[in-house]
């Protein structure tokens, strides 16, 4: 047998790329090309245009809070001009790196949906069957936006709007509803909550230790609105940030008898980017309730220690942070890996984001539970798009649909008009 040296096994090394290559397709000529990347705000939402030089575009949007978000998008523009928009995730290496948490994460998680609508636009495919294929026919979601006003902040205040939100049309399955430091009003509905002063500014500024009266109102808010929803409605919570880790242990068992679907955010989350995996796993290794956190995480890598350690038993990343749809499914199955399931956040995102949510919903592992249902803000949304079903929600599912690409797409007339002036080239 002939004896390997260095040089020949380098020699058999290169032999066997270039075989490798020979034996395969050649490399993508670049049939299609990215020509520009384009941004509206849409009544709000910052809507990413991707188009090409074959006269098919992509588009994905962004949360309907962060109209500043333009310049992001277009700081991106120069990476990706003439690239293949077909090889999303060779496209994705040019970007990925340079997003992070808020907001520049969600100018590349809007970037990314609008390649996914351009490949299945150019495959002839809906998104969902390049994201693996389709392990169930209808999306489950959940209830974060319809809402109803409230005069007072009191228990029974509380279980009245929760009957309003049991008999809304969607017949949703899971209803999620703000309660502590995620609820300014709840803890100013009383006096001295909590051992802070009350502030104001940016949403969800409160920190610090409850009162025992403080305590004590958000069970009651609770078992009020649990007893609406019986046991033929969930209910989940959101929380925080800017509990305790003891407050939020104390709360968490509680309310152990009411059988909820989570707890979220307790403690990091909304306008808190950090996972603190530490001290979520005391929290989860405490008490019954499944606790769930991450919708303002962006990448799989910042979720290791969330999902590695078991420190949470639910992960919510939203698909316009995280990265996009593919990085999503990513992260679903890491977490499926480890027994941890996923309700991925999106009450922010609306249409484009809604049938973004539904293709990857199509293809998410078992450890599935369900999306936050966006709604169109303005209602004159429902009038600019195509493609989602009426009513977009039945019995608390939507229906997976089979057109190519995310399957929606504008009314340009109609959206047109809806144009800033600094936007007004955005369907040229
Ligand atoms: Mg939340």
């Amino acid at each position: 047998m002939r004896k390997i040296t260095r040089r020949s096994f380098a020699a058999l090394a290169a032999g066997v790329t270039a075989a490798r290559l020979n034996a395969g397709q050649p490399a993508p000529t670049g049939k299609i090309k990215i020509t520009d990347l384009r941004c509206a705000i849409l009544g709000g939402s910052p809507v990413v245009r991707v188009v090409t030089d074959q006269g098919i575009s992509g588009y994905g949007q962004a949360e309907s809070r962060k109209p500043y978000l333009k310049p992001m998008v277009l700081f991106y523009k120069d990476y990706i001009l003439g690239e293949d928009p077909t090889d999303v995730e060779r496209v994705m290496l040019k970007i990925r790196r340079l997003g992070a948490m808020k907001p520049w994460g969600a100018a590349v998680s809007a970037i990314e949906t609008a390649l996914w609508d351009i490949a299945g636009q150019v495959a002839g495919r809906p998104v969902y069957k390049l994201l693996g294929g389709k392990i169930r026919d209808r999306v489950r979601v959940y209830n974060g936006g319809v809402r109803f006003p409230m005069k007072r902040h009191m228990p029974e205040d509380y279980a009245e709007v929760m009957q309003k939100m049991k008999e809304a049309k969607e017949g949703f399955t899971i209803i999620k509803q703000a309660v502590g430091f995620h609820n300014a009003a709840m803890m100013r509905a009383i006096p001295d909550a909590f051992y802070d002063e009350p502030r104001g500014g940016a949403p969800h500024p409160f920190r610090g230790m409850l009162t025992e009266r403080g305590m004590a109102h958000i069970v009651a808010c609770v078992e009020a609105m649990k007893k609406v929803l019986g046991d033929q409605v969930a209910l989940a919570l959101d929380c925080g940030p800017g509990h305790t880790l003891k407050d939020a242990i104390k709360l968490a068992r509680a309310l152990e008898p009411l059988n909820l679907l989570w707890l979220e955010d307790i403690l990091t989350g909304d306008y808190t980017p950090y996972p603190n995996a530490d001290l979520y796993r005391d929290l989860t290794l405490s008490t019954s309730v499944p606790i769930h956190t991450g919708e303002q995480i962006y990448l799989r890598q910042n979720f290791k220690d969330l999902i590695e350690t078991n420190a949470v038993d639910v992960i919510g990343p939203d698909p316009a942070d995280v990265g996009g749809i593919a990085e999503l499914k990513w992260v679903a199955e890491y977490a499926d890996l480890h027994g941890i399931q996923i309700a991925p956040h999106g009450v922010f995102n609306g249409l484009i984001g809604l049938a973004a949510q539904v293709q990857v919903g199509a293809a998410m592992p078992q450890n599935y539970i369900a999306f936050e249902y966006p709604l169109g803000e303005p209602e004159w949304w429902y009038d600019i798009v195509d493609g989602l079903p009426d009513p977009i929600v039945k019995n608390g599912f939507i229906d997976v649909w089979d057109r190519p690409g995310l399957g929606v797409t504008f009314r340009v007339k109609e959206a047109r008009a809806r144009l800033r002036e600094e936007d007004r080239g955005f369907f040229d």
